[in-house]
């Protein structure tokens, strides 16, 4: 019963566009070609983007804001084409009792023209645009009175967006909502109930069928909010159903080496050589991890820390841990200068400790590299610090247990797969990331991690204080400069970096470096520069002259912009800040403000900014919270465009908006983490109608294999 009324909505739905009443052939080769429409159940999830209230009318003398979509009512008049080619525009009039408000098309002229007849009534509908002094309209939907009263007599009117080709053939938004009318009053009886009787009740949602009826074409705005609520979270919940199902079944599946001791190295640690008191967030963190590693399960899991909230010393005392559980571990930075700087941090962390560690880079030369190859397989080495050098075939560990990836944006899903494989039971991994990801991306993103956030900065630190100064500011910038150099701190200069290979790029890099020059000459002052062309022992060894104080300003590119750590620095000068992207301009703000001075972040823009820009260089001088500074990166960029994120696919939300719906995304990734925790793999028979729900989905509408 259930099967053959399955395959009844099945058919239906499925049915090619072309058989719609009102639609043919000519209509649906648009349809397929302009809105991907190929199907009833294409066009049944062809959602309107607005609602009008067919019931309001404004008045034109009344119009005094560009902000939303407004109707009048009135006649046309003094429509005439004007311009030639390209400027070529058909204007008119549309009078009220209260005035005359202008009316302009620059496409569909004709048919536009054709359309309106003299001394008939229209609604004219659209968003009122400010210009010359006065309002107009530029492309608005009319539609005469006699029209709309015969048409859809709902007083909220779906708002359907069209294109040109579309309008062309009678398929504005009018159009095509007389098409969907035409579809949701078939499809009685033949929409399935995606969701349970038991989450229906108990969210109070309303059926699906009322809902996809609603939507398209709802009685009352009561009823569009109920039709939305549920659409949205059902969206939400079948995406984290499925993410988190496939999170339970790894973690069924793969097994984990059990940590279950805490010996002597991590307890002489924490007991003699940490040289301070941990955070509670990073003792909570700490914990967090040590209880997942203990479970005998796998760990696969994400640190969030904003740049220096101590993440490296969270990494090490896991390390520690693995020790003293008889298995080696490895810590992955994405550059060779950051591995050489963990390497130096964590040995000199661990001086006087019994633990054997190294670094293996690209530049290590081959006698050495063997030694670590032996010593890896032998056992004898306990920590592995390297870059990619690290993750070849020929590196082979005798018992890896823990992997530790920092800075993880850099790092691809395959090369964590090629460490999962370095040992026969997979090690558990720890990806740290200092790109503050919004929670509710992070949770619909990485649904399949485990997250820690270290939400807390060491004691003592005194917030970055952050500067705009316009390019006509030099003066005062060098002044500011040579006085903190006199105070013995030290001075980072940025430029951007669209393209590494531009020659323009580095131009800028070397007229900013010649300029410096000039203002901070020898034997004052001594200048390093560093860029991504020099060779890696040249640019190591200018980054050590620095940070030993040897050099007192440090011109570079991007190449800074992870991880680097030199306490006595305390200013950043960011030049041509407006081309660099939130995350990357508080990134680099990162690397100071690392000692006990207070430090500063000097943001250097030309005069002329795009609001955008204006946005970011704002958003920077108010906060530094890396998170608020996440969230506003996330509104300006949209959330596909987020680091790391450009693979998942999870992001293309139809109605959800994971900032906005942030509420309906927790109470769905709530619900399908209770239903999987009774039923892990949804086999239990009320569960059967979301097990059904996913295979549909999977299988027609998202890939999740993209997902990892
Ligand atoms: P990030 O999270 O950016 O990797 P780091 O691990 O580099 O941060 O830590 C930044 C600095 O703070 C380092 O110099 C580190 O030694 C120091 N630090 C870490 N934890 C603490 C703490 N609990 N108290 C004081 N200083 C700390
Ligand atoms: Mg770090």
């Amino acid at each position: 019963m259930l099967d053959s009324k399955l395959l009844m909505s099945f058919d239906f739905l499925n049915t090619a566009i072309e058989y719609l009443k009102g639609v043919g052939p000519k209509r649906a080769a648009l349809l397929k070609s302009e809105l991907d429409i190929y199907t009833f159940d294409d066009l049944l999830n062809y959602f309107p983007f607005r609602y009008i209230d067919r019931s309001k009318f404004s008045k034109v003398a009344n119009i005094q804001s560009d902000s939303a979509y407004i109707q009048t009512k009135g006649k046309i008049h003094g429509l005439k084409t004007l311009g030639a080619q390209r400027g070529k525009r058909l204007v008119g009039y549309l009078r009220d009792e209260t005035g005359d408000i202008e009316l302009i098309w620059f496409k569909g002229l004709k048919w536009v023209s054709d359309k309106i007849k003299p001394n008939e009534e229209y609604i004219v509908f659209g968003k009122p645009n400010y210009f010359n002094g006065k309002y107009n309209f530029t492309h608005p939907e009319i539609e005469s009175v006699a029209e709309a009263e015969k048409g859809v007599n709902a007083t909220l009117q779906p708002f359907y967006s069209s294109t040109e080709k579309l309008k062309s053939r009678g398929l504005d938004s009018r159009g095509i909502a007389r098409l969907t009318k035409t579809l949701v009053d078939q499809i009685h009886k033949v929409i399935n109930e995606t969701l349970s009787v038991e989450i229906i009740q108990q969210l109070k949602l309303i059926p699906r069928e009322k809902a996809l009826i609603s939507i398209h074409h709802p009685e009352n705005q009561n009823i569009l909010n109920k039709a939305i609520a549920r659409l949205k979270f059902e969206e939400l919940f079948f995406i984290q159903l499925a993410l988190l199902r496939h999170k339970f079944n790894r973690v069924q599946k793969v097994a984990g080496h059990n940590f279950s001791i805490v010996g002597d190295h991590f307890n002489n640690f924490y007991n003699q050589h940490l040289p301070f008191e941990l955070t509670n967030a990073q003792k909570r963190v700490i914990k967090e991890i040590r209880a997942n590693m203990g479970t005998g399960r796998q760990m696969n899991r994400l640190l969030q820390g904003d740049v220096g909230s101590g993440k490296t010393l969270v990494a090490l005392m896991c390390l520690l841990i693995a020790i003293d559980n008889n298995f080696q571990a490895c810590l992955m930075p994405p550059t060779e200068i950051l591995a050489q700087q963990h390497f130096k941090t964590i040995s000199q962390f661990l001086d006087n400790m019994p633990v054997s560690i190294k670094l293996l880079t690209g530049s290590t030369k081959t006698a050495e590299r063997k030694l670590i190859h032996e010593d890896l397989e032998s056992g004898k080495l306990n920590i592995l610090i390297g870059t990619h050098a690290l993750i070849e075939e020929k590196v082979k560990f005798k018992n890896l247990g823990f992997v530790v990836i920092d800075e993880q944006h850099r790092f691809g899903v395959e090369q964590r797969a090629k460490l999962w494989k370095k040992n026969k039971v997979p090690p558990h991994v720890l990806v740290m990331t200092a790109t503050p990801i919004p929670r509710t991306l992070a949770m619909t993103v990485y649904g399949d991690l485990d997250i820690s956030v270290i939400d807390e900065l060491p004691p003592g630190r005194k917030p970055v204080q952050t500067f705009h100064y316009f390019d006509s500011k030099r003066a005062k910038l060098f002044h500011f400069m040579k006085q903190k150099i006199a105070e013995g701190r030290q001075v980072y200069v940025v430029y951007p970096l669209i393209n590494e290979s531009e020659t323009l790029d580095l131009k800028d890099l070397m007229d900013g470096y010649e300029s410096i020059s000039r203002s901070f000459p020898l034997p004052d002052y001594a200048i390093s520069i560093v860029h991504g062309k020099m060779k890696t022992d040249v640019k190591d060894y200018e980054m050590q002259r620095f940070a030993k104080g040897e050099t007192q300003i440090m011109v570079a590119t991007t190449v800074i912009e992870v991880g680097v750590d030199v306490p006595n620095a305390s200013v950043m000068v960011i030049e041509n800040a407006e081309r660099f992207g939130l995350s990357q301009l508080h990134q680099l703000r990162g690397r100071v403000g690392r000692g006990g001075d207070q430090s500063f972040c000097i943001l250097m823009t030309s005069f002329k900014l795009t609001k955008e820009a204006r946005l970011r260089i704002e958003t920077m001088v108010k906060t530094t919270n890396g998170f608020e500074i996440a969230e506003v990166d996330m509104k300006i960029r949209g959330p596909g465009d987020m680091h790391g994120t450009q693979q998942s696919g999870v992001l293309d939300l139809q109605l959800a908006d994971i900032i906005r719906d942030e509420k309906i995304l927790k109470y769905a990734r709530n619900l399908a983490t209770e239903i999987l925790e009774h039923d892990p793999l949804l086999q239990k028979p009320q569960n059967a109608i979301l097990a059904n729900r996913l295979q549909q989905l999977q299988k027609y509408k998202y890939d999740w294999s993209k997902i990892s």
